[in-house]
């Protein structure tokens, strides 16, 4: 059985979102206070296997360095199309987020379906945001990164952003079954039934 928990972090709260597995855990988008991810994984005696980024942006992966301090062998993975930037001056926000370099151990973040069969991923390639965004599916639940918020979307005038992806993209998780969990990179949580429904940035 595979257990979540949401805990938005730092000033843009980005939702982070830690899963775990017996005493596996991935931690998902770690955007800043890394010392509170790592009470909470403490706290439940569970051990750090992973880093997953449904993006590559400063307010995702900040918190990156204080994991791997702890942690020097966890593999970071990522969308190939993000990688450009880990270190890049555009993605960053000091002091508080002073930007991420390029980790050491980076993979690719398609390569979570078969790294850790016992969480059942799928990932859902979801360019627009970013060119490198993805959409992590587990059974019923969707984390959506910065692809699908509550009533609205992510931005898609950074850098590598795409309006035209993004609908695409926006259409294919309208397909999804409806009572699929939508976990978003921040603000509440929803369904896909309820984004059909309402979502102004779905076309129907
Ligand atoms: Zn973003
Ligand atoms: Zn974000």
């Amino acid at each position: 059985m595979v257990s979540h928990k949401i805990i938005p972090v730092g000033a843009y709260e980005a939702n982070c979102v830690i899963l775990w597995s017996g005493e596996d855990a991935l931690v998902l988008d770690p955007g800043q206070d890394a010392e509170l991810l790592l009470t909470f994984l403490s706290g439940r005696n569970l051990r750090l296997r992973a880093i997953l980024l449904t993006h590559g942006h400063f307010d995702h992966v900040n918190g990156i360095p204080g994991l791997l301090e702890k942690n020097p062998d966890v593999p970071v993975y990522a969308h190939p199309s993000d990688w450009v930037m880990f270190g890049h001056p555009m993605n960053r926000n000091p002091p508080d987020y002073p930007g991420v370099g390029k980790p050491a151990n980076l993979h690719d973040i398609r390569d979570i379906v078969k790294d850790f069969p016992a969480f059942c991923f799928e990932v859902l390639e979801t360019p627009g945001h970013t060119p490198g965004s993805v959409c992590v599916k587990m059974g019923t639940l969707l984390l959506s990164g910065d692809t699908l918020f509550a009533g609205s979307c992510g931005r898609t005038d950074f850098p590598g952003g795409s309006m035209a992806d993004m609908r695409k993209s926006l259409a294919a998780l309208a397909k999804l079954p409806p009572e699929t969990e939508v976990v978003p990179g921040h603000g509440p949580s929803t369904t896909i039934a309820r984004e059909v429904a309402s979502n102004p940035f779905i076309e129907r």
